[in-house]
């Protein structure tokens, strides 16, 4: 699998690069948006852009590399750049990881757009992508009003598509698990972050508030102080069931 990195600084770069290629990837590093663009010799599958470029905007980088191709896009962000990951998300980047941040994670993230993905990585866009079925999948998780499909990364409410951030369903699909059950938090930071992630948690809150404010109910993810945080259906008796 062939990765374009556009990034200008080494100090990610490098050692992102040597990373990637132990786990089998060939990664073409280029350090400006224009270089970036004018890469169109050797089809990618997956670009990995970072936004604070020194040429241009990374933000215009996606913007025209969406316009011809549907190569899956990886934004990498600084941290306090909320409103640029909402915008690169809209302009068609399908994830975002902040820095800093570990290799294994970025490769979860690579699986989990090129599986999104699907077809062929590097084809004209043509017409706007078919939009989802505004229904649960087949073989999604519910939990009362709640539904969960993993396999496009879905969630319903009610029958209505909650938007969530990549990192948000996996906290909500991770939380959906084992209902009911508290997961600590340093459970919860080594599977939907990442083994090797250092320094504050402080994120993890602010994920959880998140869920809970999207969810429109704070009782569907309880703290356990000092522990963790469990998901419950508010009101409802907390079974998971495999719908269809
Ligand atoms: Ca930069």
């Amino acid at each position: 699998m062939r990765l374009l990195l556009i990034e200008d600084d080494d100090r990610i770069a490098g050692p992102l690069t040597e990373g990637l290629g132990r786990y089998g990837f060939t990664v073409d590093h280029v350090r400006t948006g224009a270089a970036g663009l004018a890469d169109t010799t050797a089809a990618p599958d997956l670009v990995l852009l970072d936004l604070g470029l020194p040429d241009m905007d990374g933000l215009d980088v996606c913007r025209s590399l969406r316009a011809r191709s549907a190569v899956p896009i990886i934004m990498i962000t600084a941290r306090g750049e909320e409103a640029d990951r909402v915008v690169g998300l809209e302009l068609g980047a399908d994830d975002y990881l902040a820095k800093p941040f570990g290799v294994r994670e970025l490769i979860a993230r690579i699986r989990a757009v090129t599986r999104r993905a699907g077809a062929p990585a590097y084809t004209p866009t043509g017409p706007a992508k078919t939009p989802e079925p505004h229904r649960p999948s087949f073989g999604a998780q519910e939990l009362g009003p709640l539904a969960i499909s993993r396999r496009t990364r879905e969630v319903y409410l009610d029958g209505r598509p909650v938007a969530l951030t990549p990192r948000e369903f996996d906290l909500l699909a991770y939380l959906a698990e084992d209902p009911g059950t508290v997961c600590s938090r340093q459970q919860i930071m080594d599977t939907v972050w990442d083994p090797h992630f250092f320094g504050p948690t402080k994120t993890l809150d602010a994920h959880v508030a998140a869920l809970r404010r999207k969810l429109g109910d704070p009782a569907w993810i309880t703290t356990a102080r000092g522990v963790g945080f469990r998901l419950t259906a508010p009101g409802g008796p907390a079974t998971f069931e495999a719908a269809g």
